[in-house]
């Protein structure tokens, strides 16, 4: 008989993955904070709420247009604190570094480590350096957690509280950085420029959290794209979703690696959006706070929240006007994007 093992479907942010997390990880390791499977664990104490994170990188390569690992290990931190309302304070960095691995390279990675810190308006608290044999590791692989407050009088996020009649927002374009990852991998060139859009989103969210624009759920559409995070909402809220195709923007290298490799835009990965549930009366007010930011010019309500009954679904209002389901992910379209 076979032994089951891990395959990379299982990081791909899709539903090997989900089943991964929910059939085992939270199995033996399950607790109120950590089931409720949110981007960041909120603690509640008597001072107020803390948001906790963790996540680890292993982008190949280590260094591509618009960022590298260490920019990353960064924004993937302060954007799943920031996806819970929560005002990033610190983080904490952990190397595990291949022998081998050129101390410029680790400067490189450093410097940029302290130019996103200090662009959240964070610290990096404390942190971790392990060395591994040669063949152990790909150069770098980091492990960054992060520590944010969620002030009083702000909304409590959560992926289960999508309500019927919610709009969806997305702050901007999609797959530019799992495009400029490919790009840099094979070695591509595209007539019109593509590069990451890794960045923190905090200071771009944070004038949101006023109670008056009634904010109900956020996530950054990462691993997976928007596709896993809008069918994670709907599933945790009970609810259907359904997205405008027009409304979507996409980069033109974007556009034409899609048609080229088949990539669907929705299951494109990215590291400087936020997917955004506002109540509706609020959500035109909501997207011009967010364009106001430099990493908010090209948000857009894409959609509406509806009613369900039966399995919750995502759907896709296509150019054409017509309509298709948007599943969840199922495998991977490209390991160690992030
Ligand atoms: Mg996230």
């Amino acid at each position: 008989m076979n032994e089951e093992v891990i395959t990379l479907a299982h990081g791909s942010g899709g539903r090997k993955m989900q089943e991964l997390i929910s059939g085992l990880i939270i199995r033996h390791l399950s607790n109120p904070v950590l089931d409720k499977m949110e981007d960041a664990g909120v603690i509640v104490s008597k001072e107020g709420k803390t948001a906790v994170t963790t996540d680890s990188f292993v982008v190949s390569p280590l260094f591509f247009s618009g960022g590298d690992i260490g920019r990353l290990s960064v924004c993937g931190t302060i954007n799943d604190l920031a996806a819970m309302g929560a005002v990033p304070k610190c983080i904490t960095t952990g190397f595990i570094i291949e022998e081998g691995l050129p101390v410029g390279s680790l400067k490189r990675i450093l410097v940029s480590i302290r130019k996103a810190c200090d662009e959240a308006g964070v610290f990096t608290a404390a942190g971790d350096t392990k060395v591994v044999e040669k063949g152990k590791a790909d150069g770098i692989f980091i492990n960054t957690s992060g520590i944010g407050e969620i002030k009083k009088g702000a909304p409590a996020l959560s992926c289960s509280n999508a309500r019927p009649g919610d709009a969806v927002i997305l702050s901007g374009t999609l797959g530019d950085h799992e495009i400029a990852i490919l790009k840099e991998r094979k070695g591509l060139s595209f007539k019109s420029a593509i590069k990451s859009d890794c960045a923190p989103l905090n200071k771009m969210i944070l004038p949101l959290m006023k109670p008056s624009f009634a904010m109900h759920a956020m996530r950054d559409p990462t691993r997976g794209g928007l596709a896993a995070v809008l069918n994670e909402i709907a599933a945790a809220s009970g609810v259907n979703i359904a997205i405008d195709e027009s409304r979507i923007r996409l980069r033109a290298a974007v556009r034409a690696a899609c048609g080229v490799f088949g990539f669907d835009p929705l299951y494109l990965a990215n590291e400087g959006k936020m997917a955004i549930i506002c109540a509706a009366d609020r959500a035109a007010a909501a997207v011009k706070v967010l364009r106001r930011h430099r990493y908010g010019k090209n948000a857009a309500i894409i959609g509406r929240v509806a009613g369900n009954s039966g399995s919750p679904k995502v759907y896709l209002r296509t150019k054409n006007s017509g309509e298709r389901i948007v599943f969840m992910p199922e495998g991977e379209q490209l390991p160690r994007i992030c």
